[in-house]
């Protein structure tokens, strides 16, 4: 048990030099400090406990505390530390495997460290197998207004959230950006299935407007996350698929939320029946949270392009911990339990059962859509039904910081398009109890009738 006075000393020490993420700079702010967790739930330095709504940032997909998970990184830290996927190593391969199986289909992987070096890989091994297949004008990558794609330069070229990138652009040259599907606001009229298939229409004009031979690949999450929830129609995920493969640009999947069952599907693209990406990504679920993996899957066909003899021809890309043997033994014992425990089909379930009960907000003035996939939903809040002018940043504080009090986390939308950071996310641990659910929906519903 810690005295007062050594907690003390840890906060002051934090809040004086960490830089934290997202942060405005508030030197009053009472920044949460968390020390350790079970389950679903948290708990802060001074014992106060806390049902985790977002699975720290989307990722702690089996929750906090799984001692064979720690084991498997332990044991793999001490027989080989570490190894460079210059080389092999047993965990590696084993994963690149178990992915390519749980893809459907044969996949080759590269190994990185997060969602963000996924996402880059995947656009320097599109330019390179256009490169090397005959069409070396492809360069061009499209992806969807509102889509968080990472951090880094590339990814962040493709990420088109406005207020993410303010005082960071220029991005880098090639990456456009088209209309979402995102039939609650959209300029198209129609169905929603209507209203995102025009959105199709949108992003194969542009491959038309800007020249087939200079697009190299569409970059998509499943569904929107990060930007809202945008949860599009099946449909629209088919014809973008029709789309790419009509027009030889590749289509490059971001699973690096959807993936590993958040949506109730092993990998969000698969409610999109007969839907086969070129190329996925993945990070977080991953490992659920417990060491940093990215991997990037490219179909055997691509791969086949990489292996001509000549200079340059092969993939001439490196990360030195990409593929860490601990990660790839967490990310081999992450995936045994999720098989083991069934969670994907439980997500589907409790899905339907329990997080589907948010859909009783509907009737709520201030609420203008609530749209959910699994453990996955968005709370889209405006000030009434008939404007749908986004809520105020400051109401959705209010309801953030009310959950939290009531000790639950939940999330928002933030520095997404300007005037449009209203969207509550939630997304618990997929190991989360009937009971852990029951609590994040009574949370969330009394909080939110109670603005
Ligand atoms: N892609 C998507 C869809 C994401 O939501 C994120 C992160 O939230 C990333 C990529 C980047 O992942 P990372 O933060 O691991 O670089």
């Amino acid at each position: 048990m810690k005295t007062e006075v050594e907690k003390h000393a840890v906060s002051e020490q934090t809040t004086s030099h960490l830089w934290n993420a997202m942060h405005k700079y508030n030197p009053d702010a009472q920044d949460m400090m968390a020390v350790s967790g079970k389950g679903s739930w948290f708990k802060d330095e001074n014992g106060k406990e806390y049902l985790d709504g977002v699975s720290g940032l989307w990722c702690l997909n089996l929750g906090y505390g799984r001692e064979e998970i720690a084991d498997a990184a332990a044991e793999q830290m001490k027989k080989l530390t570490y190894f460079p996927l210059t080389m092999n190593h047993p965990p590696a391969v084993e994963l690149a495997g178990k992915i390519s199986q749980l893809l459907d289909a044969d996949y080759q992987t590269f190994f990185s460290n997060s969602g963000s070096e996924a996402n880059e890989t995947a656009f320097k091994i599109a330019r390179q197998y256009h490169n090397q297949t005959g069409n070396p004008g492809k360069y061009k990558f499209i992806s969807r207004y509102r889509a968080y794609h990472g951090s880094t330069l590339g990814a962040l070229s493709a990420t088109a959230q406005a207020n993410r990138r303010t005082k960071y652009d220029p991005g880098a040259p090639g990456f456009l950006h088209v209309y979402p599907p995102y039939s609650y606001r959209s300029v198209f009229e129609g169905s929603p299935e209507e209203s995102d298939l025009k959105a199709a229409q949108m992003l194969e004009e542009m491959i038309n407007w800007e020249g087939e031979e200079t697009v190299a690949a569409v970059i998509m999450e499943p569904i929107i996350s990060g930007g809202g929830v945008l949860v599009p129609s099946p449909k629209y995920i088919q014809r973008v698929a029709e789309i790419c493969k009509e027009h030889n640009v590749l289509l490059i999947m971001d699973e690096v939320v959807a993936g590993y069952g958040r949506t109730g599907k092993m990998f969000g693209f698969m409610h999109a029946e007969g839907v086969q990406p070129d190329i996925v990504t993945m990070a977080k679920g991953l490992t659920s949270g417990y060491l940093p993996l990215g991997a990037t899957s490219v179909k055997t066909e691509i791969y086949d392009a990489f292996k001509e003899a000549g200079k340059d021809k092969h993939f001439r890309h490196v990360s030195t911990y990409g593929g860490h043997p601990a990660a790839c033994a967490v990310a081999l014992k992450n995936i045994e339990i999720i098989e083991r425990e069934h969670i994907v089909e439980r997500v589907q379930k409790l899905g339907e059962t329990k997080l589907a009960k948010l859909h009783q907000l509907q009737d709520h003035e201030n609420v203008g859509e609530v749209r959910q996939k699994g453990f996955l939903v968005g709370i889209e809040m405006v000030t009434d039904k008939q404007s749908k002018t986004p809520i105020d940043e400051a109401t959705m504080g209010e309801i953030v910081g009310r959950c939290k009090q009531k000790g639950l986390i939940i999330g928002k939308n933030g520095d997404t398009v300007p005037g449009q950071n209203n969207v509550i996310i939630i997304a618990p641990p997929l190991s989360s109890t009937e009971e852990d659910l029951d609590f994040v929906v009574e949370t969330v519903e009394s909080v939110i009738r109670s603005i």
